[in-house]
């Protein structure tokens, strides 16, 4: 069953979700404008939630450093930052419901086991479901979900249609990991639902997640946003940016000219002098065309060609 749009307008809330885990670098200011332009063009919310679950790869200097440089961008958020590490009861609350519900199982396995028995999927080694009826204790095991049968469908407003059943293509999934720790897919769709996010606006990397998220929102009765994945931006090894890659910090010299570099990543129609970073924005909202970013998983950037 396809996921219904949500429509945009008033009601819009979107938001940037970026994990602490380096400073911000130009893929993470693409994603942040990507999202900010199509709030402020809806007339809608734009929230920020530092993605600090997987507390052993992040660091609160990091998310300090990412908010600083949103706002010497001008990109200014609503409300209040949302701060992952802080919503652990919440996480565990709703984990306790899936539970009850009967829709989850705890898994001992090792990476290693699951990649010697798994055939490969989307995201890795299918998990091929050993754990599923041994009804294992809860003690240094990590929950996984029980992924329903059947295929997830769903509209991309850029990608178009996208189709995955999540049994096949990745198998059960973890969502709190031996550590104790809630994993990315459980926390975002959690986070989603609470801050009442209507509109995700986000890098293509995260489109193979996103029936994950699909599977968990109709579990727990939540509605599912509409989603935009536009390309992320890779260097000239065609690897994503991101702190693995050694992504360089944004510049924060020339602000107006990373702003157009972004917005001619997003190929959106060149913007006149401007004075400030603010003026730019506003331009570059009242210009906004999402229908005109490239299809592409992954694009270069810049672009030598
Ligand atoms: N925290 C994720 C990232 O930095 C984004 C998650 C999302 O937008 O759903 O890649």
């Amino acid at each position: 069953m396809p996921a219904t749009p949500k429509p945009a307008g008033e009601d819009y809330v979107g938001r940037f979700a970026p994990s602490p885990t380096g400073p911000l670098h130009f893929g993470s200011l693409v994603a942040a404008l990507a999202s900010y332009l199509d709030a402020r063009a809806n007339n809608g919310q734009w929230l920020v939630r530092i993605e600090d679950v997987d507390e052993t790869r992040c660091d609160a200097s990091y998310a300090d450093a990412i908010l600083a440089t949103l706002d010497t961008f001008g990109l200014d958020w609503d409300g209040e930052v949302i701060v992952q590490s802080r919503r652990k009861a919440r996480y565990q609350e709703v984990l306790a419901t899936l539970e009850a519900a009967g829709q989850t199982y705890h898994c001992e396995c090792s990476r290693k086991e699951i990649a010697d028995s798994a055939v490969m999927g989307i995201d890795g080694p299918v998990y091929p479901g050993t754990c599923r009826h041994k009804n294992l204790p809860a003690h240094g095991a990590a929950i996984r979900f029980a992924s329903p049968a059947g295929a997830v469908e769903f509209e991309d407003r850029l990608q178009g249609k996208q189709i995955q059943n999540v049994e096949r293509a990745v198998g059960d999934f973890v969502i709190r990991r031996r550590d104790g720790l809630a994993a990315y897919q459980l926390a975002v769709v959690v986070d989603d639902f609470d801050s009442g996010i209507t509109d995700i606006v986000r890098g293509a990397d995260l489109l193979d997640s996103t029936a994950r998220q699909i599977v968990l929102q109709r579990a727990l009765g939540y509605p599912t946003p509409r989603y935009l994945h536009f390309p992320v931006v890779s260097n000239n090894d065609g690897e994503k940016l991101s702190k693995q890659t050694l992504a360089a910090p944004v510049a924060t010299g020339d602000r107006i000219g990373v702003l157009r570099g972004a917005l001619h990543f997003l190929r959106q129609p060149e913007i006149q002098r401007v004075a400030d970073c603010r003026q730019l924005l506003a331009a570059a909202v009242a210009n906004w065309q999402p229908e005109t970013i490239s299809r592409s998983r992954s694009l270069v950037f810049p672009d030598k060609t």
